[in-house]
């Protein structure tokens, strides 16, 4: 009789031939996904800008609004964590957008400065300061000019490199390392079988090759990071199956071994520095202390244009007529506190897990293994302030959710919890005294829940 475990990894196994059956079906799927996109994006543009007496039910605007950032967004971060990148193969627009105009495109090769590592970083934090300086979550020209500006270079990348291949999402995507990191919690996973490989290749001889959409050497694949769980390789050559997977062994046995420099900027002091300020800084005594010193000092030197210079709203917020206006001096304050609060993570982090590394006598003097270990508290970090959005919204609508504070606080401590956990178990990959695996522990446990009770007390302030 089949146990419950095996029958689950037949069942997954089943869903992801399903994918590999169903692409045409996934294709339509992903055109509606566009159309809906595109509406999103510019019917709100056509629109006068919500009043006090607009809500999400019968307003385009702010149901444009919280689709994007209140329900869009935070759940797919949610979606990625639990299951991996489904909405990269599946659903994303943006991906099918490219995919489309690469199949028709020149299809050139890739040129070198693309393949970067440092690019999915260099995006995100631009893309992300960028949004914040303009008022994105609260105005529909910036975003359809962040998201719009994004799918057409998407576009025009995807018509130029590349045959029938995701060439943004792999190598320029602001999201996608980001989705990369989150997903290497997930408990699902297209996992490659290195002896049915062979066994599969001498079989079948040159069987017909696997369009991998974002280049993935599908063979040597380790982990889920850079699969985008678009099921075409489901049962190629026998080896490639749709299964269940502990959540912590990518990250404690698998890819988290292989981790680059370039994943930890991504993990600390992005996600657990620059993220929570950019979500919070409107509510921020730090940012008002900023502004008012950087206030003071240009009234001491005489300097009266920086107070009231404004510029036009694709480069910083200007509203007058909702009283809305960020004036440079207030630009200035909101890049200084991103700035402390991205070297805040990098030290606070960054010194316990070189002790932490010179403990475990790691190669070298920082270990990005142990970095990953962090992880769970990152997407939990993301997870939870994209969730303010959220709740903020919809309770400037009147509609509380209750328990919705508990529920974030709950899960930023448990991740916590795990991720102290993860530090432990990667221990044992450098000594395996136990002791020795318990002080490293201790020593990032240190960080890690005073940076959980922080970012928890935002949400009951
Ligand atoms: S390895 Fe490539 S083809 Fe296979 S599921 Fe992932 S993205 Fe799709």
């Amino acid at each position: 009789m089949m146990s419950s475990a095996s029958g689950a990894q037949a069942l997954v196994a089943r869903f992801g031939d399903v994918l590999l059956r169903r692409q045409a079906a996934i294709r339509r799927l992903q055109w509606a996904m566009v159309a809906i996109y595109a509406g999103l994006l510019t019917v709100p543009l056509l629109l006068p800008l919500p009043t006090h007496t607009d809500y999400v039910w019968n307003n385009a605007v702010r149901f444009a609004q919280f689709v994007f950032w209140g329900v869009w967004w935070p759940f797919i971060i949610l979606a990625t964590a639990l299951v991996g990148r489904f909405w990269c193969g599946i659903l994303c627009p943006e991906g099918a957008l490219s995919e489309f105009a690469s199949q028709r495109g020149a299809g050139r090769a890739i040129p070198g400065w693309m393949k970067w590592s440092g690019w999915p970083v260099v995006s995100f934090v631009s893309t992300t300061i960028y949004g914040q300086l303009t008022s994105i979550y609260q105005y529909p020209k910036p975003a359809a000019l962040l998201l719009g500006g994004s799918s057409f270079a998407a576009i025009v990348i995807g018509a130029r490199y590349g045959k029938a291949k995701r060439v943004w999402c792999r190598f320029l995507c602001p999201v996608n390392g980001i989705f990369g990191i989150v997903s290497k919690i997930a408990p699902l996973h297209f996992r490659v079988d290195p002896d049915g490989w062979r066994a599969g290749a001498r079989q079948e001889g040159r069987s017909n090759a696997v369009n991998c959409a974002p280049l993935i050497p599908i063979k040597t694949m380790q982990g889920a990071a850079a699969c985008h769980m678009c099921g075409r390789c489901s049962g190629y050559r026998g080896a490639i199956r749709l299964s269940w997977r502990n959540p912590a062994s990518d990250i404690v046995h698998g890819s988290g071994r292989l981790a680059t420099m370039w994943e930890t900027v991504l993990i600390v002091p992005v996600l657990l520095g620059l993220v929570p300020a950019a979500l919070h800084w409107s509510d921020s005594g730090l940012f008002q202390m900023i502004r008012l010193w950087l206030v003071e000092r240009c009234l001491d030197l005489h300097l009266v244009w920086p107070l009231s210079l404004r510029l036009p709203w694709w480069i910083l917020t200007d509203y007058p007529l909702e009283n809305d206006v960020m004036t440079s001096v207030d630009a200035a304050a909101l890049l200084v506190l991103l700035s402390v609060s991205v070297a805040a993570a990098t030290i606070v982090f960054g010194i316990p897990l070189a002790a932490c590394a010179r403990i475990f006598r790691t190669r070298g003097p920082f270990s990005h293994h142990l970095a990953q270990a962090l992880i769970p508290l990152a997407a939990a970090c993301l997870f939870s302030g994209l969730l303010s959005l959220t709740v903020s919204q919809l309770r400037s609508d009147g509609v509380v959710i209750p328990y919705s504070d508990l529920f974030r606080g709950g899960l930023v401590l448990a991740a916590a919890a795990w991720s102290m956990v993860l530090v432990f178990r990667i221990g044992a990959h450098y000594n395996a005294h136990r002791v020795t695996r318990l002080c490293g522990t201790f020593i990032m446990a240190l960080p890690i829940t005073s940076f959980s009770i922080a970012w928890v007390a935002v949400f009951l302030s």
